[in-house]
């Protein structure tokens, strides 16, 4: 770097004179020939040694020199002047404005030797200056101890970090900053590492002066003389709590689910495999629970999703509350739930978890205006029983409660091994199905129904077959809840009703007798608002009078939304279309709804045909039913009646109409086309004179 002097004399010879003598050293030599000349040399060079006179017009030396101390602290101020001014200049000198006074006349060697001092004191005020200034400026914590660990000096930084002013830690230990998180033997390695290397660095949990514990990464070095001996240690220290909470928060996250704050599957499994491994060593069992929220879809689509999301939390904490804090609940996607209840005395104890968990959710949910019943399918594995391996316990516990829910929902059940084989099926059967409703792969088979006193026939009812060339025919019983499960029904159910109006055309067409035929009608069908607009458009498009239809309607339907079915039945029978209730008998079978609802026919159950002919109970039930119909103006009809002594006996009790294997089975369209040309009511009429003979 240059090396650049002012000098300031209002004498020209002096100045240079001066310039002679320095010249020598190469210095970058300016002169100025006033204060304010010399202030604005200053500002236009990096001027590092100042000599100037004291005596000057307008501003002395020495007011010159103490503006100067605050513009550029790092010049080096000297005063050269007769010596008398010295008392004028020692103020000066005292207050640091005033680096040196050398005094005219001067002496050349002298002069040359003290400004060469100035230049190299110059240099070496500069370089401390800025190592104390990054060692008080750095964001890093320094301590510098001796050999011993006493601190001698430490920056703002370590004050801001531990709490302790330098004057309170400086004579101290180090020790002072110690946890008691760590062992004596950890602080023992960082003393052999730093005899060793010279060097340690790593995580610690440090103590603050308010007592509050911090971790930080201290980075120790030890300074060693020439002699190899350490004299001092130099510790950086960093807090990283910020660091620390991040990633106890990334931890957090990546095992718990963000809406509920349940354990997540990850967390799930970890436990469960701990859970394992104790159980192993100890007599007690683990039970799995597999929850599942039924329709929960339905409430999402219908509510929206905050609405779903409130209901997922609260029945988290349900699910909290049922069990001990020990156990794990954890939420493994959309409305599934796991719960590990590690160290039961036995099986015995999970059932009692289980009513435990439904007694709890009898309770309605209240979200907003909505009040929600939430009801549960629960599936249930035991270890050592069910499994050994979280995988087994978890698949298990899975198929369990996708029995629970084949099983009807808002149930429990317990693993057994030959449910695998019945969902195996199940799920084949369910592609099947998907398979077959795209393809239209779905017949109907008409059964007859016939009058009791005339023996004429009355009408068809629509029965829905599902042949499959591999396996055989699949009864509706198996097929319809499957098709309900899978949301379906609705396609099913249209598709059903547009059969059998162009089937009922057709036979129109061929001229044969106008029957009525009766179509079933599934819950979900009811639920749509657009039901009644359809089957009106259907029968339409068919060029065909509503008097052709009957539907069938089971009470459970009707008592999912009693109010809702009165007003979708009432339009129905507005348009003319005729009511069956079916089933009669096998449900709540409340007697005002009967009347209410007025059907046309009721369906009397086939339950207690079988056996009216020897079970007098069941005898005095169809007699009821037939009683009451009659009160009530409706048709009754009695479901699959096989043997002629029944026919007789529903005679002989005033029963309407049959529908049975006695008068035929279910046929297909043709079978039942040849059916309605040769049907002889003389069949039924016949039977009259046993009738009379019985009675
Ligand atoms: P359901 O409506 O009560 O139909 C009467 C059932 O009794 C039919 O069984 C019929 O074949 C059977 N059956 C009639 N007479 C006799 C008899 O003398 N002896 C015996 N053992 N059985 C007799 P299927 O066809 O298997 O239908 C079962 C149920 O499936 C029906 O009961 C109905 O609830 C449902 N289903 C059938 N087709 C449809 C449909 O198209 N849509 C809807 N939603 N459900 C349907
Ligand atoms: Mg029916
Ligand atoms: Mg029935």
């Amino acid at each position: 770097m240059q090396r650049t002097i002012l000098l300031v004399d209002d004498e020209e010879e002096i100045l240079l004179s001066l310039s002679r003598l320095l010249r020598r050293e190469k210095y970058n030599i300016i002169t100025a020939t006033s204060a304010a000349d010399a202030l604005e040399k200053m500002a236009e060079n990096d001027v590092q040694v100042v000599v100037s006179d004291q005596r000057m017009p307008a501003m002395t030396g020495v007011q010159l020199l103490i503006q100067l101390k605050e513009k550029y602290p790092y010049a080096i101020r000297i005063i050269l002047s007769g010596y008398s001014d010295f008392n004028a200049v020692s103020e000066a000198i005292n207050s640091g404005a005033v680096y040196k006074f050398l005094s005219k006349p001067w002496d050349d060697n002298v002069l040359r030797a003290q400004i060469q001092e100035a230049f190299r004191y110059q240099l070496l005020f500069r370089r401390k200056d800025h190592l104390s200034m990054a060692f008080e400026n750095t964001i890093e914590g320094l301590i510098i101890t001796d050999s011993e660990g006493t601190i001698e000096s430490v920056n703002s930084a370590f004050t801001k970090i531990t709490g302790y002013k330098t004057e309170e830690v400086v004579g101290q230990k180090s020790s002072l900053l110690r946890s008691n998180r760590h062992s004596p033997e950890f602080y023992d390695e960082i003393s052999d590492s730093l005899e060793k290397n010279g060097q340690w660095d790593g995580e610690i949990w440090s103590k603050r002066k308010d007592g509050e514990l911090f971790p930080e990464w201290r980075s120790i070095s030890a300074i060693r003389e020439v002699d190899g001996k350490t004299s001092h240690y130099v510790s950086f220290l960093v807090e990283i709590s910020n660091q620390k909470e991040k990633e106890r928060q990334i931890q957090y996250q990546a095992l718990h689910d963000p809406l509920t704050e349940l354990p997540n599957r990850k967390l799930f499994l970890d436990r469960l495999h701990i859970a394992i491994e104790q159980a192993k060593r100890s007599n007690y069992c683990m039970a799995v629970m597999f929850i599942d929220l039924d329709r929960f879809k339905q409430i999402n689509d219908s509510l929206g999703h905050d609405v779903g999301d409130e209901l997922l939390k609260q029945v988290a904490n349900r699910l909290a509350k049922s069990v001990r804090g020990e156990d794990t609940i954890s939420r493994i996607g959309g409305d599934e739930f796991m719960l590990l209840l590690a160290r039961l005395p036995g099986p015995k104890a999970a059932q009692s978890i289980v009513k435990k968990i439904k007694a709890v959710f009898q309770e309605v949910i209240t979200i907003g205006a909505h009040e929600l019943h939430a009801t549960l399918s629960i599936g249930v594995s035991i270890f050592p029983k069910d499994g050994s391996t979280p995988e087994e316990l978890i698949k298990n516990a899975d198929t369990a409660m996708y029995q629970a829910k084949a099983d009807g929902r808002n149930d429990y059940c317990f693993y057994s091994p030959d449910m695998n084989q019945d969902l195996t099926e199940k799920l084949l059967m369910k592609n099947a199905l998907y398979k077959a409703m795209k393809n239209e792969a779905f017949l109907l088979n008409y059964q007859p129904q016939v009058d009791l006193v005339t023996g004429r026939l009355m009408g068809l009812e629509a029965l829905a077959r599902w042949p499959r060339p591999e396996v055989g025919n699949v009864p509706p019983s198996r097929f319809i809840p499957l098709a309900e499960e899978e949301g379906l029904i609705l396609e099913f159910g249209k598709w059903v009703l547009k059969t059998a109006c162009q089937q009922i055309r057709e036979w129109q067409d061929m001229g044969l007798p106008k029957v009525r035929v009766a179509v079933n009608l599934s819950a979900r069908q009811f639920e749509e608002d657009d039901l009644v607009d359809y089957i009106m458009a259907t029968l339409k498009e068919n060029n065909l009078n509503p008097g052709v239809l009957e539907v069938e309607v089971t009470e459970s339907l009707i008592m999912r939304n009693p109010a809702k079915s009165a007003s979708i039945l009432a339009k129905l029978r507005g348009e003319g279309i005729a009511i069956a209730l079916d089933d009669f008998g096998t449900g709540y079978s409340s007697l005002s709804y009967l009347r209410e609802f007025s059907f046309d026919t009721l369906k009397l159950d086939r339950s207690f045909i079988i056996h009216m002919t020897d079970n007098p109970e069941d005898a005095a039930i169809v007699d009821t039913v037939i009683q009451m119909g009659m009160a009530l103006k409706q048709t009754v009809l009695a479901e699959g009646a096989e043997e002629e002594n029944q026919i007789t006996a529903l005679q002989a009790k005033g029963c309407g109409q049959v529908q049975g294997y006695w008068v035929s089975p279910p046929l297909n369209a043709n079978d039942a086309a040849a059916f309605m040309k040769s049907w002889e009511p003389s069949t039924v009429t016949n039977l009259w004179s046993k009738v009379e003979k019985n009675s």
